[in-house]
């Protein structure tokens, strides 16, 4: 790589240009960027740029871990050149130009209010809606003024990531720039690779994947983009004892570029579940069976299993089976298991599972909703759920439909997280080796239909599910509803030898994560069964 790599940041405005379907401004003169048009056929509606000033190529190989997610968050890396010389106004302007220096006039570190044609007079032509959101008096701020388009200056890096965060939530921009310079300032003033300035590079790419999950919740409407296009690097200058950039040199010329492009989500609860299930199907493959899922793997799915009881002989159906990861578990404790799931790609897995280490688990790609389209009498002894019933659109009606499959006496035994554990606003307060010792909590009422953006940094990739959130009086009413009775509701906790085995399920010791409902169909009770009204 970087020997010559012939594609320079001047072709994100004709990309931006291409996926929004506008016409490039006439300063325009660059190639676009074909790998990032390959993941999008049709219209984007909503662009995201975050331009995080100085992190280069050579930083970012430097910091595995970060590169890793930036990389879980989008689809797709392009290496590029900065301009020369790799100052902040020069890169700018003729990222957001597709024009050399020569053209847009900026050949130095300088910052006028360019007078050429730019991808935001384009933007204003084509009747789009764009907003710079930058701090004061950076190059981002300052030359590009002028424009039909909406200019938010911020007293730092963090108001930049609140306003941002606040115009994702009202949906009105169809092109939003959002710039951070906190790595910039720290490695002028200490070293590219300082604890300070690694410690702001860290926060730039917190802040793009707080993004990303905000794009996720606010712009899944629509087709979008999303962006991570630093300017320039940065080296290590021995003689100042700090970090400049400025140099035709690899560290300072050599850029990495990370961009997302995503359809717009189907408006249908059910295809929306499973599109999501379906684009996390590689990567939850790899959570679960690398042994990241620990939570899983060590706590609920064992107390699941054992909530249960004797399964031998037992005919069992498990909704929302995903890889099988369950399923599994119930048919080498001698039941005789189907799985269904919605997601195909989640079937296909699971399937592979059972090609590649037969234990007679039948799959099959299925609504839980619709399941007694298939087993129209009751058949089964046990229907069980792991952590799969709230990724459902209506959890109520599926336990409904677990009703009236089970035989006389069947139960139906599920797991969920708990409810005190998803509530919208939450957080933890920790000690100082980081360790949770309490949990703050917030609008736990607040029930329905949320998003989940799942962004561990354990995973290989990010993806966003749909859920339902339920309180506990929500999941008792639905359990009512469907003709139920609570036989036990338990509240997995992990033993001293557990957190000896596996460290990470220490904070489980101390909170409620999981819950598991054990229900028995008492005879005569039928769905929709109300004792006291
Ligand atoms: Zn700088």
């Amino acid at each position: 790589m970087g020997e010559n790599p012939a594609m320079d940041i001047r072709s994100v405005t004709p990309t931006i240009c291409r996926l929004m379907r506008i016409e490039p401004p006439t300063t325009c003169q660059a190639p676009l960027l074909e790998p990032v048009l390959a993941l999008g056929l049709s219209k984007v509606e909503r662009v995201l740029v975050y331009g995080a000033d100085a992190i280069g190529r050579v930083f970012l190989e430097n910091h595995a871990d970060l590169k890793k997610r930036l990389l879980a968050a989008t689809d797709v890396q392009v290496e590029l050149r900065a301009m020369t010389p790799p100052k902040t106004p020069v890169c700018f302007a003729s990222m957001f130009t597709g024009a050399l220096p020569g053209v847009h006039g900026i050949r130095k570190y300088e910052r006028p209010v360019l007078t050429c044609d730019t991808l935001f007079d384009a933007l204003a032509r084509a009747g789009k809606r764009a907003a710079i959101v930058a701090v004061k008096d950076c190059s981002m701020d300052i030359i590009f003024r002028n424009r039909s388009i909406d200019y938010f200056t911020e007293a730092d890096d963090a108001a930049v990531l609140e306003r941002t965060l606040f115009l994702l939530s009202e949906d009105r921009h169809d092109f939003i720039v959002s710039y951070n310079q906190g790595y910039d300032d720290e490695l002028h003033k200490t070293g590219p690779e300082s604890p300070e300035a690694v410690a702001a590079a860290k926060r730039h790419v917190e802040t793009f994947v707080s993004l990303w999950q905000a794009t996720e919740e606010h712009w899944s409407g629509h087709g979008r983009a999303l962006s991570f296009v630093p300017d320039h690097g940065a080296h290590y200058d021995a003689a100042k004892g700090k970090g400049d950039h400025g140099e035709d040199m690899p560290e300072d010329m050599d850029v990495l570029h990370f961009w997302l492009v995503r359809p717009r989500a189907p408006a249908d609860g059910m295809e929306r579940v499973r599109r999501a299930w379906d684009e996390a199907a590689a990567s939850w493959e790899d959570f679960v069976e690398s042994g990241k899922d620990w939570y899983r793997l060590g706590l609920h799915g064992p107390a699941l299993l054992r909530a249960c009881g004797e399964v031998k002989g037992l005919r069992v159906l498990d909704l929302g089976c995903g890889q099988g990861y369950f399923t599994r578990l119930l048919a080498q404790a001698g039941a005789r298991v189907t799985g269904i799931d919605l997601s195909g790609q989640q079937i296909a897995n699971a399937l592979r599972h059972e090609q590649e280490q037969p234990l007679g688990c039948e799959y099959f790609v299925l609504d839980a909703a619709r399941a007694a389209e298939r087993w129209p009498e009751p058949s089964f002894d046990l229907v069980t759920a792991c952590m799969a019933l709230d990724d459902m659109p209506d959890p109520g009606i599926v336990l409904q439909v677990a009703r009236r499959l089970l035989k006389p006496g069947g139960r139906c035994v599920f797991s969920a997280v708990h409810p005190v554990m998803d509530a919208p606003m939450r957080g933890w307060e920790k000690d100082g080796t980081g360790r949770k010792v309490m949990l703050k909590l917030g609008r736990y009422f607040d029930s329905g239909p949320a998003c989940c953006p799942w962004t561990m940094a354990r995973l290989k990739r990010y993806w966003t599910t749909p859920f339902v959130r339920l309180t506990v009086d929500g999941w008792s009413e639905a359990i009512e509803q469907a003709g139920f009775l609570i036989r036990r509701i338990y509240e997995p906790r992990p033993t001293l030898e557990d957190v000896a085995r596996e460290p990470q399920l220490e904070d489980c010791r101390d909170f409620p994560s999981f819950v598991i409902f054990d229900l028995v169909a008492a005879n005569g009770v039928e769905p929709g069964y109300d004792s006291h009204r």
